[in-house]
């Protein structure tokens, strides 16, 4: 900074310091890089002491492609002449939101990633109208006073969980009047790297434990066959069938384990792109018709017309499988399965999309999409006439491993991982996932996402 502010013979106003340097490390190691070129070593070191751990986040997670771009340009920016100050460039360049807040606690300047990230209008107002978190107050409230507070972790339940660092630095402590003093506020979203942590934890975890029952079956049979089954070809065959079939489903296992690892990462980012539910109901259909002619099971698809939303096709795709192989694979041979999409659903007509499958049928709502009443939705229906899931079980179905006890898949054995994901994706898209079912009669699944709007529609048409 320094060398900008010199070049351009005017003080660089809210940039500086240590706040700018722990700023930078929020932004990653490049933008950390760049910082020092400005600010010497000293700076970074500050930045270093002021959030080691933003820093080490940022560098793990590898920074976010946003954030790559911006440190990109960035050091783009650090390589042109001075002569002119582009503080307020770099500043709005930030992907890090930076607040300056001024002696009577009103928000005196923010970037563009800050009033996003607040959710601020034209005026900045008081601080602590825009953000509700005491510690993050206090800690303002003593850079104020020239201190130089902890950075205060905090998280966010809604609509996905959230959480943040936040780091409060003094501005021109000491200045002889008072009223020239000001904070420096940094948020640092460290979301990635918790999940990062969590997500490390729970597949050792589950993987070491799902794992060990086939390896162990799989172990006893080798013993078997190079023992007393050594000469007898009809038991080999046996046991190298199942010895298969296990294999298979370890590697399902791992599948599953790292496609939910994958979506959970993401889960807090909301999708770009567009995917249109009855195209996508076609494609899986014709993908998963080897296991319906295994099972002698018929799939039908039922579609209106174009079913638009926003969303990640692939990982759409992913909830349209793992619903229509779960049809197919608990469906008795001989029985039919019913794949519908409709388009244009108010929330509560999505939710009750499935016309009763029995009187005695029990509905549970196991995702449900945030708020916006109002907004339009396309759902995906699949319903089979299989065996059905007692009521008691329907709150535990999308938990990781969950399987009911003593239901029938043939062949192909589940993992209890496939509606553990279909959930997280549904999160991720904001939508909404519905179960109905009544045993001996069948299962209804439909997953409902908001209807895709284009970028430049009024508020009124996203709302139609
Ligand atoms: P799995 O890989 O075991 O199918 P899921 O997470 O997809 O795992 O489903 C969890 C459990 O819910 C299943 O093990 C099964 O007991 C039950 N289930 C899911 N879909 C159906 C269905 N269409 N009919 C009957 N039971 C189902």
């Amino acid at each position: 900074m320094r060398k900008v502010a010199e070049a351009s013979g005017h003080e660089t106003p809210v940039w500086r310091g240590a706040a700018a340097t722990a700023a930078a490390a929020a932004a990653g190691p490049a933008l950390l890089g760049f910082a020092g070129v400005l600010d010497g070593g000293a700076a970074l070191a500050a930045a270093l002491a002021a959030a080691p751990a933003a820093a080490a986040v940022a560098w793990m997670a590898g920074l976010t492609r946003l954030r790559r771009e911006s440190a990109i340009r960035l050091a783009a920016a650090a390589r042109v002449p001075s002569g002119r100050d582009h503080s307020a460039e770099i500043l709005n360049l930030l992907p890090a939101p930076v607040l300056l807040i001024g002696p009577d606690g009103r928000i005196e300047t923010a970037n563009p990633a800050a009033r996003s990230f607040l959710g601020l209008g034209g005026e900045g107002g008081q601080l602590s109208a825009a953000l509700r978190q005491p510690q993050v107050l206090e800690a303002v409230g003593a850079a104020l006073r020239g201190e130089r507070p902890e950075p205060v972790e905090y998280s966010t339940p809604a609509p996905v969980e959230s959480h943040i660092r936040a780091i409060a630095t003094p501005l021109r402590p000491g200045a002889a009047d008072a009223r020239d003093w000001r904070a420096v506020l940094v948020f640092v979203d460290e979301t990635s790297i918790k999940r990062i942590e969590r997500m490390r934890a729970d597949f050792l975890a589950n993987a070491s434990h799902e794992l060990r029952t086939p390896l162990a079956s799989l172990a006893g049979f080798i013993e078997t066959l190079r023992g007393h089954a050594k000469g007898d070809q009809a038991a080999q065959e046996r046991f190298l069938g199942i010895m298969q079939d296990q294999t298979e489903r370890m590697r399902r296992l791992i599948d599953d384990l790292l496609s939910l690892s994958r979506i959970e990462m993401d889960e807090h980012l909301p999708p770009g792109g567009k995917a249109d539910l009855s195209k996508l109901a076609g494609d899986i259909v014709d993908a998963l018709a080897p296991l319906a002619d295994e099972k002698n099971v018929t799939v039908r698809v039922d579609a209106g017309g174009p079913a638009r939303v926003t969303g990640d096709r692939d990982q759409l795709l992913e909830v349209a499988q793992n619903l229509l192989e779960n049809a197919i694979k608990y469906s008795p041979s001989g029985a039919e399965v019913l794949i519908e999409v409709r388009a244009g659903l108010s929330r509560e007509a999505a939710e009750k999309l499935a016309s009763p499958l029995s009187p005695d049928a029990s509905r549970l709502a196991i995702a449900s999409p945030p708020g916006a009443s109002g907004r339009r939705y396309a759902a995906m229906q699949v319903r089979d006439s299989g065996p059905g899931i007692d009521r008691r079980h329907l709150p535990r179905l999308s938990e990781r491993f969950y399987r009911v006890d003593g239901q029938k898949s043939g062949p192909r054995e589940g993992t209890g991982l496939g509606l553990a994901i279909v959930k997280h994706i549904v999160n991720r898209h904001r939508g909404g996932l519905v179960v109905e079912s009544a045993p001996g009669a069948g299962s209804v699944f439909t997953a409902y996402f908001p209807e895709y709007v284009k970028p430049d529609a009024t508020p009124e048409a996203a709302v139609r």
